[in-house]
């Protein structure tokens, strides 16, 4: 999932999912591909300590799915930079470099088990649509999806305190959950303090805590809904109680 934290530049491309058929990587499709320098990069150019890494662009273009049979295209916009590097060949030099902030349809950033109920499933891809242009409320629908996995488990949403209805926390619904899914809630918790500090906190969050929420809300969804993993569990549990062949 790393590779989604990365730029891009004309010439190497990280390798991004098509979100079309998930498994074939996207290619830029360079005749599409247009950027142009901001208002305030061009301001910059008259002052006297002008640096070729002032330079700021915003682009556009379409990427296409590697493998000619899925036609998926998909567009972006994003911003672009200058960034000192070394070249083999000619030494110190500045390469473009460029920063997507979005894409549509949206990338695609971990593979959902086949039977994820739907308004889970949503909620990740409306993340997934906000990953590169909003960190902290890409980690808030990470959490949402949690309230809804919960749901889907039947943990119970309220409690009755003084003959009023309250709701219940999140934090206390993982609590809540069957001790078969004693593992996950560890995962759990952790996306969930990810996607409370995408709510509150001052710092903000960066590419790559996202990335850490969806690495462990993938294990957890794949413990619940991945029918091979639920099928092996089963295996394994009547084995261990023959202690031998079923
Ligand atoms: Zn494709």
């Amino acid at each position: 999932m790393n590779r989604y934290t990365k730029r891009f530049s004309i010439s190497d491309v990280p390798s991004w999912m098509c979100p079309i058929c998930e498994s074939s990587t996207l290619s830029i499709d360079r005749q599409t591909f247009f950027r142009v320098e901001t208002a305030d990069s061009k301001k910059s150019t008259g002052h006297s300590d002008w640096e070729p890494d002032w330079l700021r662009f915003v682009y556009s273009c379409v990427f296409k799915c590697a493998n000619k049979q899925c036609e998926g295209v998909v567009s972006s916009v994003g911003t672009g930079c200058l960034e000192e590097g070394l070249d083999e060949e000619f030494g110190q030099c500045f390469s473009e470099y460029f920063y997507p902030k979005y894409f549509y349809p949206n990338l695609k950033i971990f593979k959902l088990p086949e039977d994820t109920p739907s308004e889970i499933a949503e909620e990740i891809n409306q993340s997934f649509s906000l990953f590169f242009c909003n960190f902290d409320s890409a980690a808030n629908h990470a959490r949402i999806a949690l309230e809804n996995i919960l749901t889907d488990l039947k943990v119970k949403r309220y409690k009755i305190a003084n003959h009023k209805r309250k709701t219940i926390t999140l934090h206390n619904r993982i609590e809540l959950l069957p001790a078969k899914y004693e593992k996950i809630k560890t995962l759990m918790l952790a996306v969930k303090w990810l996607g409370n500090s995408g709510s509150h906190s001052g710092r903000g969050l960066t590419p790559e805590d996202v990335i850490d929420a969806y690495k462990m809300l993938s294990v957890v969804l794949n413990a619940i809904y991945d029918d091979k993993h639920a099928e092996a569990s089963k295996l394994a549990k009547g084995i261990n109680k023959k202690k031998g062949p079923k």
